[in-house]
């Protein structure tokens, strides 16, 4: 098993140390676990200025003593804006990333701001548009952050349905097919993947962020790069149906997933073991 969305608290609102998801990956037999901690470059972002490298290498090197078998890679996870890309861009180079996660959590509406991934701002913006309004900004800033080819992968590539399904009922992205191919080819051509985030599993849309139809989609259009991340901010959370992420891949046609070392993607197959479930196997075994 893997997970390349973690938060621990070397971000704001991380709940356990890198060094308790070590332990508790050991527990689970998940071989390789992905930090991906917040960096956000807008005073409006509750994470603004929040990490600390110095803390986040100490910590990366606690978890590795704490359970040495485990796998351990080091990323993060921006929230991409375009009127900080050149910021964005300065701050990555140079950096010793294993992965970067391009995500839009912010997005800025014509009456106003909302923090997509949180719900008192996008209550208060939804409730008063159209899903088209709602959406449609979201998904125009993704583009941008595909483009900008910043991230290795988009991070929870249609994230605006979580508080959106509350007021506009379940995603259906045939609905915003020609935005979403949009990124999709955007991404393709940038070298940027996508990932399967599960904790839409666990919150009101009850599916990945993205649904298996965008993943089609992706797969139809020449994506290759495909991680999967549980986005747990706690240790119960950690993989947390990382099995059904992956059953999702292969019934969108991929036949590997990727990891990341120093940026450079790897892929590693999926292995079917029907009724049992799926297992992971290193490439070319
Ligand atoms: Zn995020
Ligand atoms: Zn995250």
């Amino acid at each position: 098993m893997i997970d390349l969305h973690i938060h621990s608290t070397c971000s704001a609102d991380g709940g356990a140390s890198i060094a308790d998801y070590a332990r508790r990956a050991r527990e689970l037999g998940v071989g390789e676990v992905g930090l991906c901690e917040h960096a956000d470059f807008d005073p409006r972002d509750r994470s603004y200025r929040y990490l600390d490298l110095a803390r986040y290498d100490r910590e990366m090197a606690a978890g590795r003593a704490a359970a040495p078998q485990i796998r351990l890679r080091q990323g993060v996870e921006i929230t991409y804006q375009a009127n900080l890309e050149a910021e964005i861009r300065a701050w990555l180079a140079g950096k010793g990333w294993d992965y970067v996660i391009a995500s839009v959590h912010l997005v800025d509406y014509d009456d106003g701001w909302a923090m997509v991934s949180e719900p008192s701002a996008v209550e208060a913006y939804f409730g008063r548009h159209s899903q088209r309004q709602a959406y449609l900004p979201y998904f125009e800033e993704l583009l941008r952050a595909a483009r900008s080819g910043l991230g290795n992968v988009l991070g929870h590539l249609d994230l605006v349905k979580r508080y959106g399904a509350a007021h506009f009922g379940r995603f259906e992205p045939t609905s915003f097919a020609d935005e979403i191919r949009a990124v999709l080819r955007a991404a393709v051509e940038a070298g940027v993947g996508l990932e399967i985030n599960t904790s839409g599993l666990r919150q009101a849309p009850g599916e990945p962020y993205p649904g298996l139809a965008v993943l089609r989609w992706y797969r139809e259009l020449g994506g290759e790069i495909l991680t999967v991340g549980s986005d747990a901010h706690r240790v119960e959370h950690l993989a947390a149906s990382t099995d059904q992420a992956l059953a999702l891949a292969l019934a969108a046609g991929f036949t590997a997933i990727t990891t990341f070392e120093a940026r450079v993607p790897q892929w590693i197959t999926i292995g079917n073991l029907g009724s049992q479930g799926v297992f992971l196997q290193p490439d070319g075994s």
